[in-house]
């Protein structure tokens, strides 16, 4: 059985997919979705982000809204609460899955999740072997990829992760939702890489 607001979220998803190039480029839609039961997790941020979801363009305030309207029967990840992240960051950060483990549905092809951070965040340097894509629903945050510049990212804007390619995140006076895709190495999680915390003024290279 599924949950209505994540049936609800999956349509207005597969409507995200069709209407952004970024995101059909990405993957096709996934084609194998098998419904999986959800066990509710709630964490802190999930009341950040009804607070403060942030500023979204027309054509994506319908996907901020129904992360919004699914957040309460979600399972909140806590990928990071044997790190030594610290506890602001484990505290305020917020990710859920809609396609793939915690989330409501697997598919071999493509995972999918909700990325929230309020204002005034770091999400250091990481990295994955899934290539990755980060939809801004809403809001906005600077964006680092190693060797590559850093950019402010609003609300329509994307960025795309190479497989184990380290990136980091910071919101400033803005909070920030994202849509972020995963393709390929879909089962090991995000790592922490160390380096030094990026900003607008020292860019994107690892040191
Ligand atoms: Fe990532």
């Amino acid at each position: 059985m599924t949950i209505p607001a994540f049936d609800r979220l999956l349509d207005e998803a597969r409507k995200a997919h069709a209407a952004h190039a970024a995101l059909r480029e990405f993957c096709p839609f996934p084609a194998d979705l098998a419904p999986i039961a959800i066990t509710p997790h709630r964490s802190g941020a999930a009341d950040l982000m009804a607070a403060r979801p942030g500023i979204a363009e027309p054509s994506l305030a319908g996907l901020r809204d129904d992360f919004l309207a699914a957040a309460d029967c979600a399972s909140w990840r806590d990928t990071y609460r044997d790190t030594d992240i610290g506890e602001d960051f484990l505290a305020r950060f917020g990710c859920y899955c809609l396609i793939g483990e915690g989330g409501g549905w697997r598919s071999a092809q493509m995972a999918s999740y909700v990325v929230y951070m309020p204002p005034g965040l770091y999400y250091p340097w990481h990295q994955h072997p899934a290539e990755e894509l980060y939809l801004v629903l809403s809001g906005q945050a600077e964006f680092y990829r190693a060797g590559a510049p850093g950019a402010l990212l609003a609300s329509g804007d994307s960025a795309f992760h190479a497989a184990n390619q380290p990136h980091a995140m910071r919101t400033l006076d803005q909070p920030v939702m994202a849509y972020v895709l995963w393709r390929s190495d879909l089962h090991v999680p995000p790592v922490l890489t160390g380096g030094e915390p990026a900003n607008l003024s020292g860019l994107g290279e690892l040191p």
